[in-house]
């Protein structure tokens, strides 16, 4: 059905081209309606690519609205940290800005009208006779005893209440629909609460809310989106927000659902994201090790990387769980390709060059992107003294360590070939403080004039030019892979990784003192790296590993 390769088809995209077809719509409509009462993570984007893409590709709108009708949790700061996600992800609502709590007078209007039919009433039952009424799927529920309450007297009740005139919980607006029905959300739910809270945006003028069920159906009708797409948990209420639009006899939208994103690894749940910030788990909404949008932006995370992981999972019905490696995987395949390459030593170990004049330094040229030959090359500083890597470097070594080791000569990548001599250690620990070695004049640029063969390249910097740099490792927040799946009782926080991050002081190349905050670098032999936007601001560069080099999804599609 869809020949270009760009735009992935699947079911949903199938359904809104049929519709098309069959003339259903003129414009296709969507919306993307978080609740600000968290930030967005990435199992959001999935539902975002989806709604603004399915919009985009048909030339039509996706409109933004907060699904703010729960005025507990939710806040102004969640509002523009999730306008600011979505801008950054690439997507725009353009006019199309809209917020749920902005419908509840004509919500309200609509309630009135369903009581004026005959098709709401209101309940009296405390909540716990609510839900022992409702009953359980295989057996018919019992009816409230105000099923049957006249209009005029819940027409009157309904207008008390919104004036403030009963206890929170003491009155419940519920549809008068089918007590007996196999499905639970369709025995007479609940449409309005009475609950004096405070709303961000419409202060305290009302002591009662619409619950989801009756507002998301109506602030889909109300602006006219033909296809409402929404995670699978949805589907069994998908006969209620039928009923509702039909019995108003309103413009009926579309809801269609689709597996949501899992990844192992991680929770997507806003409930355990709010948990973990607030118990302090991590380092707020941004900490790079969470799987909010803010965190991977931090991270060094790119939207493209975060958008072809996305068209990688696909979209089905079916609920799966995603291996946290193909993120990995999309993040290094991008950069690989755009990354300039540097030296960054994460742990130094002095290396000395005996045979070296002592004041001498000399430059080296370094190439930038061996992917990109029109990014260039660099000139990197060389003397005397170096860092290399401490695990570059073994006292006692295997035949097949190929780095350096007594006796064993090794490239200095784009240097020069170096011979270890000495080992200096302290008196004290015995600890290896400095390693000593000569290097062959002839071999300058890593090349070997003679054809003599040397197995190992290591990477280094010039110890006196060399930049300090703070660096931030970082491992799976859980140890766990399904940290929502533990066995009863356990809290998803006690699998909580305790090594997931790791702050290091590094010996990073000169030319980094320049870097712009944002920009990603591929360490080489180490990973890739991004100049952490909130920290560096400080002092110093700051780097955040965004990923090691080691690509463990490739592994895993090679063996599968
Ligand atoms: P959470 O479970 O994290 O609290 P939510 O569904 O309550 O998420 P909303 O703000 O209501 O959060 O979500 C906005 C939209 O994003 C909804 O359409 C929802 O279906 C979708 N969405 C939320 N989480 C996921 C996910 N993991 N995968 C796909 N879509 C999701
Ligand atoms: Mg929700």
């Amino acid at each position: 059905m869809n020949d270009d390769k760009t735009t992935p088809s699947d079911f949903i995209r199938d359904i809104v081209a049929e519709d098309l077809k069959a003339g259903k719509h003129r414009d296709i409509v969507t919306r993307f309606p978080p609740e600000p009462n968290g930030y967005l993570h990435i199992g959001h984007a999935k539902a975002l690519c989806l709604d603004f893409g399915v919009a985009e590709e048909n030339n039509g709108v996706c409109h933004l609205r907060f699904d703010d009708t729960n005025p507990e949790k939710e806040s102004t700061e969640y509002v523009e940290a999730i306008k600011e996600d979505i801008r950054w992800l690439g997507f725009d609502w353009g006019d199309h800005l809209y917020f749920a709590a902005d419908y509840f007078e004509k919500m309200y209007e609509y309630a009135v009208k369903l009581i004026s039919d005959g098709k709401a009433y209101i309940c009296s039952l405390t909540p716990e006779e609510f839900k022992e009424c409702r009953g359980v799927p295989t057996r018919p529920g019992n009816p409230s005893p105000w099923r049957d309450r006249p209009a005029e007297e819940n027409l009157d009740l309904f207008k008390r209440m919104r004036a403030g005139e009963f206890e929170d919980g003491s009155y419940v607006l519920r549809a008068k629909i089918d007590m007996a029905s196999p499905n639970l959300h369709m025995r007479d739910p609940a449409l309005y609460r009475i609950k004096r809270a405070h709303h961000y945006r419409t202060e305290d003028k009302w002591c009662i809310y619409p619950t989801y069920d009756f507002a998301h159906c109506i602030e889909d009708s109300i602006e006219g989106i033909t296809h409402s797409l929404c995670s699978q948990e949805f589907e069994v209420h998908r006969p209620l927000y039928d009923w509702i639009l039909k019995e108003l006899e309103v413009y009926q939208s579309r809801q269609i659902e689709f597996a949501r994103l899992n990844i192992t690894y991680t929770v997507l749940s806003k409930r355990k994201l709010v948990r973990l910030v607030e118990e302090g788990h991590v380092n707020g909404w941004d900490d790079p090790r969470l799987p909010t949008l803010s965190g991977l932006r931090r991270r060094g995370f790119t939207p493209s990387a975060i958008r072809e992981f996305i068209n990688r999972v696909g979209l089905t019905k079916v609920e799966s769980l995603t291996d946290i490696a193909l993120l990995d995987h999309c993040i290094r395949e991008e950069l690989n390709k755009t990354a300039p390459r540097v030296m960054g030593v994460l742990d130094p170990l002095k290396l000395v060059i005996d045979n070296y004049p002592e004041d001498q330094v000399e430059e080296v040229e370094a190439i930038n992107n061996p992917e990109d030959a029109s990014a260039g090359s660099r000139k990197l500083p060389f003397s005397k003294e170096l860092y290399i890597e401490k695990d570059d470097f073994r006292e006692e070594a295997p035949r097949k360590f190929y780095r350096l080791k007594p006796g064993q000569e090794v490239r200095l990548r784009y240097g020069y070939f170096v011979t270890c001599t000495e080992v200096v250690k302290d008196e004290g620990t015995g600890e290896i403080i400095e390693v000593h070695c000569t290097y062959d004049p002839e071999t300058k640029g890593g090349d070997s004039p003679d054809g003599r063969k040397v197995r190992g390249t290591i990477h280094w910097v010039s110890a006196a030019h060399a930049l300090d740099a703070e660096i931030r490792l970082y491992e799976r927040l859980f140890t766990e892979e399904r940290p929502d799946d533990l066995p009863e009782g356990q809290d998803f926080t006690s699998c909580l990784n305790p090594d997931s991050l790791s702050v290091i002081s590094a010996k990073v190349e000169p030319g980094l003192a320049s870097a712009t905050l944002g920009s990603r670098f591929q360490f080489e032999r180490k990973g890739y790296f991004s100049i952490d936007p909130v920290a560096s601001s400080a002092g110093g560069p700051v780097f955040n590993r965004i990923v090691p080099l080691r690509d463990s999804w490739s592994k895993i599609q090679k063996k599968g």
